[in-house]
This record gives C-alpha cells, sequence and structure tokens, in this order.
C-alpha cells in the first residue's frame, strides 16, 4: 500500500510530464462507469462521471502537490478551478505515456480506470487492480472534509507538538502505540510498514500503550516516523511484490528494512515476531523492542 514517501514519489515523477499542459478528454473504463450504475462508487467518487468530465476536461494543470497520501491536482481555466484530489488505496499507481499500450507492465494496462489525455501528446493515466483507489473533481478542499483533518506534513515544525496533543487525547491515551501513529489525525502519511520500521527504530513494542510511554519514548518514535519517512522518501518509496510508484519505477527503501516483512530482525538477528494489530499484520522484535 502505498504510503507517504511512495505517493511523494509518484509526484515527483508525474509533476513534470503533467505541469502546464491541459486536459483534452477524459474516459473512463467499463468497471467505473458499470459500478456508477449500480450505485457502487468504483474509484471516481462524490461525483457523476458526467460531472467529472465537466471539472476537468479544458482545465490546465496548475500545480501538482502532496498532502499525507493524497495527491492533488489543481486545475484552471478561464473562468474557475477545480481540484483533482487522487488516493492511491492499495494498488493504485499512475502512468504518464503517449497511449495506454505504452504501459509494459501488464496488470496495470489491464486494470487502467481513468485516462485524461493532456494536450502535451501525453495521457496520464490511473490504474488500479484492486480497485481501493479514488479519484475526485473537486470544486473545492472543503467538499472533502475528512481531509482537512490531516495532521500537519511530518517535516513541518508543528508536527511533533500536534502529535503530542492528539496522543495524549482522550481517543489515543489507552490505544496501543501503534495504533495512534497510523492515524492520519495523529501523523501524516505512516502507513504500516513505516510504522513497524519507526517502532523498531525507537525500541517500543507496538502494542504498548500511549500512556505507559515515557516523555522521551513518545518523542523517539515520532523522531523516528520522521527519519523513516525521510529515508523512504530518498529512496523513492518502497516497492514490495508488484508495486510501482509511476510509470513503473520502483524504488529501493524495501532493501533498507529491517522489520517489515523479515523473519531476522535487521538490528538484532534474533528472530521477528508478528502480531496482529487494529487488522494490521505487525512485525516486531522482541529483543530491540520493550
Ligand atoms: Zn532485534
Amino acid at each position: 500500500m502505498p504510503e507517504l514517501p511512495e505517493v511523494e514519489s509518484v509526484k515527483r515523477v508525474i509533476t513534470p510530464k503533467i505541469l502546464g499542459a491541459t486536459i483534452q478528454k477524459v474516459t473512463f473504463s467499463d468497471k467505473v462507469k458499470i459500478g456508477k450504475e449500480i450505485g457502487k462508487e468504483t474509484i471516481v467518487k462524490g461525483t457523476s462521471l458526467e460531472l467529472f468530465k465537466e471539472r476537468t476536461e479544458h482545465y490546465k494543470i496548475a500545480s501538482v502537490y502532496r498532502r499525507s497520501k493524497y495527491i492533488f491536482i489543481e486545475i484552471e481555466n478561464e473562468q474557475d478551478n477545480k481540484i483533482i484530489m487522487c488516493h492511491f488505496g492499495m494498488t493504485g499507481a499512475f502512468f504518464t505515456v503517449p497511449d495506454l499500450s505504452n504501459i509494459e507492465i501488464d496488470n496495470h494496462r489491464k486494470h487502467w480506470h481513468v485516462i485524461f489525455e493532456l494536450d502535451n501528446g501525453l495521457q496520464l493515466i490511473y490504474t488500479d487492480i484492486r480497485r481501493f483507489g479514488e479519484l475526485r473533481a473537486l470544486d473545492e478542499l472543503t467538499e472533502y472534509p475528512s481531509v482537512l483533518k490531516i495532521a500537519p506534513e511530518p517535516f513541518v515544525q508543528e508536527a511533533y507538538e500536534h502529535y503530542l496533543d492528539k496522543i495524549t487525547s482522550k481517543k489515543f491515551m489507552n490505544k496501543p502505540i501503534k495504533v495512534a501513529i497510523l492515524d492520519h489525525t495523529v501523523i501524516a502519511g505512516c502507513g504500516n510498514i513505516y510504522a513497524c520500521e519507526a517502532l523498531l527504530r525507537a525500541g517500543v513494542l507496538p502494542t504498548r500503550t500511549v500512556k505507559d510511554l515515557s516523555q522521551e519514548e513518545r518523542k523517539n518514535v515520532f523522531d523516528e516516523v520522521v527519519n523513516v519517512l525521510q529515508e523512504g522518501i530518498e529512496n523513492g518509496g518502497s516497492s514490495i511484490s508488484d508495486y510501482y510508484n509511476a510509470d513503473g519505477e520502483k524504488g529501493t527503501m524495501q532493501d533498507k528494512h529491517n522489520i517489515y516483512g523479515k523473519k531476522v530482525c535487521g538490528q538484532c538477528g534474533g528472530p521477528v515476531e508478528q502480531k496482529v494489530i487494529a487488522t494490521r499484520n505487525t512485525h516486531y522484535c522482541p529483543n530491540c523492542q520493550k
């Protein structure tokens, strides 16, 4: 599942290829169309397909930015501006290619869902094998309020104070620390993989409740989340199984994982244990983590 570093990598790959281009035409896959017809929103959410087209076709791409695990594409025409919001779910990906047939990874080519034809000869193609991702064409961000509740970006100064305030609130005080850091109202963009890695580095067991952690441990957890996310970005994200960032590129952060998906702890060489915490498969080292 793409987490903050993977989404940042996607943004960096697609931005130079789409910025300044005008969206000429938007096409949807049969799965998306049928989903709408039967009232089950598949990928394109919150608007009808007609309204999605109306809000995106003939608009120029003015900026692309990431917030947490979302990519926002700001678009404008002479009259107004809109925002395309994108979340990759489990297996979503973008390709910027002249044509669908140029996507070389079979599974992604077969599972295309939305094609944005640009006036620069490229197509921005959203593919999604498992279809948990979503695209929305918004008038403004207030139309999708849950985005406004996301914690500040982990790398900005106020993020630590925000995290402390949140974890010590009633909602999280009695929860396992792993549950708290996976919540994007606490820290933006930290998913399962990076949470496991950060807790190993901080030496804190994922099952410990927030109220049992010392101030120092709370700070260490935050600092290590920031560190692993930063390293993830520097390494182009993690590519697990058939995950690709954008245009079929793979990151290398998975080579630096010490605990996630491992049998042996990368720090001490001891056996890695697993436990399901809040429905997520959690890997930890009982020797390095207390
Ligand atoms: Zn260990």
